[in-house]
């Protein structure tokens, strides 16, 4: 299992980066997001994407951050650019354990630091949560996220000349 723990999401100002870090880690083959702030609208979206595009990813908004990280059961990692470096760590984390992956907006908390077993940069220059997510989980995944199965009521046919969606009930039809 590998879930996401996205921190400091504000309604208003984060909406657009906060989905994009839910439909990364879904499309790149997490399991779940967890958001502490309550964001109704936000469940919404990803779920229609989930019920459209398939997959099990799950999302629940409004959870107690802290309580996530004291009861979970497997490898904590922060992605942050102050960490050490992805290319340093990939190969030394238990993959058979369940990993939970924070990601932050602004300043992160200090007891993030203290509490992950793995602070991880993906180089040190600041850039974004979306990309840090999408890059780790390449790695982590070394690349299998591509052939993971979604099974959904739309299907897009690779197409080099416009867009090729296959619906379920086209194909029932
Ligand atoms: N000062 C922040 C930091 O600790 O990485 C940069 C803030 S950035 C706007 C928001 C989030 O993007 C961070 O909390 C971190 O999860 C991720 N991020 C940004 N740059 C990163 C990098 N080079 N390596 C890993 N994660 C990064």
């Amino acid at each position: 299992m590998i879930a996401v723990l996205r921190l400091g999401h504000r309604i208003s100002r984060d909406k657009r980066i906060t989905t994009h870090v839910a439909l990364v880690a879904r499309s790149f083959g997490a399991d779940a997001i967890f958001i502490p702030t309550k964001d109704v609208k936000l469940e919404q979206t990803i779920r229609s994407t989930c019920q459209r595009f398939g997959g099990n990813f799950d999302i629940i908004t409004g959870v107690n951050a802290k309580k996530i990280l004291k009861q979970w059961n497997g490898t904590i990692i922060h992605l942050t650019m102050y960490g050490e470096a992805v290319e340093k760590v990939i190969d030394i984390i238990d993959k058979t354990k369940d990993v939970l992956l924070i990601v932050g907006a602004e300043k992160v908390p200090r007891y993030i630091y203290e509490m992950a077993e793995y602070n991880v940069s993906i180089g040190n220059q600041p850039h974004s949560e979306v990309a840090a997510l999408a890059i780790f989980l390449d790695r982590f995944t070394e690349g299998s996220w591509q052939k993971k199965q979604f099974n959904g009521a739309l299907r897009i046919i690779p197409n080099n000349q416009g867009k090729h969606v296959v619906s379920e009930e086209n194909e029932r039809a």
